[in-house]
């Protein structure tokens, strides 16, 4: 929990920083109902869950019977839990044989470092982990691969650039058949202004995916910046049309006021938030909780 204050802080900053101001000294009515919902606005919770979230509160005060306004943070942190509710944050493992993840999502986003960061966590959990270069339109991409591979101790199977990413992962699933290997990290291209070529290049990943490890893959993880806010989901929604996503990466939360965007994420789109990027360091990604993150940021 320590860390999620700590990394969200600048999104406690926009959300209970702007509440102190509001509701001290005052009564749960509709003017501060209304200047709450602009709180929310401006933490990125988006139009539609601001109003659900609003109306949320506004029950819950009833239902309390609450009519002090400094009942507001944590009436506003019961909220955001509810909006919450659905999340599945567990990650699905193979019954036998190695786990596969894909790792979708635009270059910039921080994907690589995600990876990165996920290897050497299953790693400290003692589990064997295989890296796939699978984007192999960048040099860099590979190269940045490799030096998380070193870093986190794990090997990357790799082609060179240009080589059939479909390859790479074929590669990668007998290798860690070979090695005994528990977890495969599979890096792909992030192209999505390259809409058909991304599609044609994921569907051919995913065929040899299941034909060659019947089960996977187990996740298909779209990684996002949440310092984009709600342009995060724009491109979540565009993902969503060439990828079956089945969880999603939210990084650079510490560097942001935006974090409040999870909630539509979560409450719009049915996509559960797997992982959270507090920060740039190998141990900053932690996976996400409903009450740590509704709390660290009401509280
Ligand atoms: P990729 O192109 O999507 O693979 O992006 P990278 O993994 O190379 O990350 C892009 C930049 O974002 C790098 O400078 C990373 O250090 C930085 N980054 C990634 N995740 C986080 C995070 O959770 N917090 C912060 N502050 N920076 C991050």
């Amino acid at each position: 929990f320590d860390k999620f204050k700590r990394g969200l802080a600048k999104s406690r900053d926009a959300v209970f920083g702007r509440l102190t101001g509001l509701f001290q000294g005052r009564k749960l009515d509709e003017g501060l109902y209304e200047e709450l919902e602009e709180v929310l606005l401006l933490a990125d919770v988006g139009f539609e869950t601001a109003i659900w979230l609003v109306e949320r509160v506004r029950r819950l005060a009833r239902e309390t019977k609450a009519t002090d306004g400094a009942e507001l943070p944590q009436l506003l942190q019961r909220a955001m839990e509810d909006a919450l509710a659905d999340n599945e944050a567990d990650m699905k493992v193979a019954d036998s044989g190695p786990t596969l993840y894909l790792i979708v999502g635009v270059n910039g986003v921080g994907k690589t470092t995600s990876i990165g960061k996920l290897a050497h966590r299953f790693k400290n959990e003692g589990k064997k982990v295989l890296l796939a270069a699978g984007d192999t339109f960048r040099a860099a991409a590979i190269e940045q691969l490799m030096e998380w591979g070193n870093r986190s101790g794990c090997e990357v199977i790799r082609h060179s650039q240009g080589a059939d990413p479909a390859a790479v992962i074929f590669d990668a699933i007998a290798a860690a058949r070979a090695r005994g290997a528990d977890i495969i990290l599979c890096d792909t291209a992030g192209r999505l202004h390259n809409k058909a070529n991304l599609m044609a290049e994921l569907s051919k990943i995913n065929k040899v995916v299941e034909r060659e490890l019947p089960g996977a893959p187990h996740e298909v993880l779209l990684v996002v910046d949440g310092t984009t806010g709600q342009n995060a989901l724009l491109q979540a929604k565009a993902f969503l049309e060439v990828a079956k996503v089945s969880g999603m990466i939210v990084t650079k939360l510490d560097g942001t006021a935006k974090g409040g965007v999870i909630l539509p994420i979560v409450r719009e789109y049915h996509i559960p938030v797997k992982w959270v990027g507090l920060g740039e360091q190998m141990d900053d990604l932690e996976p996400f909780s409903a009450s740590a993150f509704a709390q660290a940021i009401c509280q």
